[in-house]
């Protein structure tokens, strides 16, 4: 039998993905997943528009989140899956973190909005409503207006976080997030922690307070990750038994990541179900 074909890490509309949820899992049964995951950012808003469509697809959805975190400067982005969406600790939490988001955004906007004819409106024209605002937003809003080709180049100019524009947002450190998930019965796993010109984000000592919170996996096979990178997430998987996961980041036509360019092995998904108390995955 083949290996079942399995992506566990895309954004829906619900955040800065450019397909709204049912239409994400369209796309992923014509790439021939045989799993997803939805992980929008700080929202499980897409949650049940994505169980629905999965019905009589053959495709199985794993319900998930990419949580926001933060240690000092650096954004720490938290994988969960197969947490209650209903647990009142990550439901608080996740309501502040898309309020800071939200005036976040605003703030971004007015800065640049004082050299470029860019309005709060432009933006909110961009993004569901309800959606988890980011700088991808914005990204498409400057596109809109002709201030840069497409959503990178946005990110690599104005948007970029040494434009003087730039501000971040409030969020828990990656210690509580790991915590918050597991206190909602999910599966912590750490996403993309090797990327370029990041990589001392996870030093040692952070990976093994990670782990001793309760950290279960860690996102190898990413393509933000960089070889060296990868070659010593595997190094401290076997150290602590971590799960090990593989995945697009896929965002619709947000970013050139196509579902299924990464995978995570079927015992690695087996091992992320066994380990979750708070869902299970919907198949459909
Ligand atoms: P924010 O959380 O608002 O600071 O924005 C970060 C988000 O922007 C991440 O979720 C990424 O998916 C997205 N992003 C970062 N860099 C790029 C890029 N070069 N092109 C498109 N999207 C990007
Ligand atoms: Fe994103
Ligand atoms: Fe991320
Ligand atoms: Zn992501």
């Amino acid at each position: 039998m083949p290996t079942r074909l399995v992506d566990l890490h895309t954004h829906s509309s619900v955040s800065d993905g450019t397909e709204a949820p049912a239409a994400l899992i369209a796309s992923a049964v014509r790439a021939g997943l045989d799993t997803v995951a939805l992980t929008d950012h700080d929202s499980t808003a897409g949650w049940s528009e994505a169980s629905a469509a999965v019905a009589g697809t053959g495709l199985t959805l794993v319900p998930g989140m990419e949580l926001s975190t933060r240690l000092g400067l650096n954004s720490v982005h938290m994988l969960g899956y197969l947490f209650d969406p209903a647990h009142p600790g990550l439901v608080a939490e996740t309501a502040r973190l898309r309020d800071s988001r939200l005036h976040r955004a605003e703030r971004i906007v007015e800065r640049i909005a004082a050299d470029y004819d860019l309005t709060w409106g432009d933006v909110l024209a961009q993004a569901s409503s309800g959606a988890t605002l980011g700088r991808p937003h914005i990204a498409d809003a400057l596109v809109a207006k002709g201030y840069a080709p497409d959503r990178s180049a946005a990110f690599a100019g104005i948007l970029h976080w040494r434009s003087g524009y730039y501000e971040p947002h409030e969020a828990p450190s990656p210690l509580i997030g790991v915590r918050l998930i597991r206190e909602a019965g999910g599966v912590p796993v750490i996403a993309h922690p090797a990327t370029r010109g990041r990589e001392p984000n996870v030093s040692s000592e952070g990976f093994e307070a990670l782990v001793d919170a309760g950290l279960l996996g860690v996102e190898v096979d990413h393509r933000e990750n960089t070889t060296a990178g990868k070659a010593r997430l595997l190094e401290l998987a076997r150290r602590y038994d971590l799960i090990v996961t593989g995945s697009s980041d896929y965002h619709g036509d947000g970013k050139p990541n196509r579902l299924g360019e990464n995978a995570t092995a079927p015992e690695q998904l087996d091992r992320i179900v066994d380990a979750a108390t708070g869902w299970v995955p919907v198949r459909g």
